[in-house]
């Protein structure tokens, strides 16, 4: 029998990237799949609380093994922002082309342009919490370029390349995102186990 987890989130992108690689030991349960419409509140100051709101949420309420996961950008010249206001930097939640035009307005005229893209995810393994961190560097361009991926994806240029996350291939930015950096030290614990 397959070992349940449940994975906080109904993101069927996120849900995909996991499953493909977690492999047949362990059953991927989704908050649709246990039931769970809740709206889990994200109002953590930090990317861990708000890792960790959601994977105690489901344990608290349902006994299984889960894990969340918060992601978001930290931009240096503006102190880590939009950091965990990532999704609704500019008020509305998920409203990306509004959120990059803050980004760029408040970054006008300010030559340093370093950037990091950060996931923390709480896993509850047995009842205790364990957290795993995934990041990646770069600079914010002066304008936008390229239409894959989401979010600040066409503003984001990843160290080490000359193009934009949202010039590249799923596969390529999958290859080197925070997100993947974090989902793999979590796959490389499950193995363990
Ligand atoms: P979430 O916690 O993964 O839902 O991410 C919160 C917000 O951070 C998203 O709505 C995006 O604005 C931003 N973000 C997180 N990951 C990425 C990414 O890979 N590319 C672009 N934006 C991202």
């Amino acid at each position: 029998m397959p070992h349940q987890l449940v994975f906080a989130t109904n993101n069927r992108h996120k849900l995909d990237e996991v499953a493909d690689k977690i492999g047949d030991k362990f059953k991927l349960l989704t908050l649709n799949d246990i039931g769970c419409t809740d709206d889990i509140e994200e109002n953590g100051a930090t990317f861990h609380a708000n890792a960790s709101i959601k994977s105690h949420h489901i344990f608290n309420k349902y006994r299984l093994d889960c894990f969340g996961d918060d992601s978001g950008l930290e931009i240096e010249a503006l102190n880590g922002e939009p950091g965990v206001y990532s999704a609704r930097y500019a008020g509305k939640h998920g409203n990306h082309a509004a959120n990059i035009k803050k980004v760029l307005d408040n970054l006008q005229g300010i030559e340093n342009r370093r950037a990091r893209f950060i996931t923390v995810i709480s896993l509850i393994w047995n009842g205790e919490e364990h957290f795993f961190e995934g990041t990646v560097e770069g600079t914010i361009r002066n304008e936008l370029s390229g239409s894959e991926g989401f979010g600040y994806d066409p503003i984001f240029q990843p160290e080490g390349y000359d193009v934009t996350f949202a010039e590249m291939t799923m596969e390529e930015k999958n290859r080197i995102s925070h997100r993947a950096k974090a989902m793999e030290k979590l796959m490389a614990f499950l193995k363990e186990q």
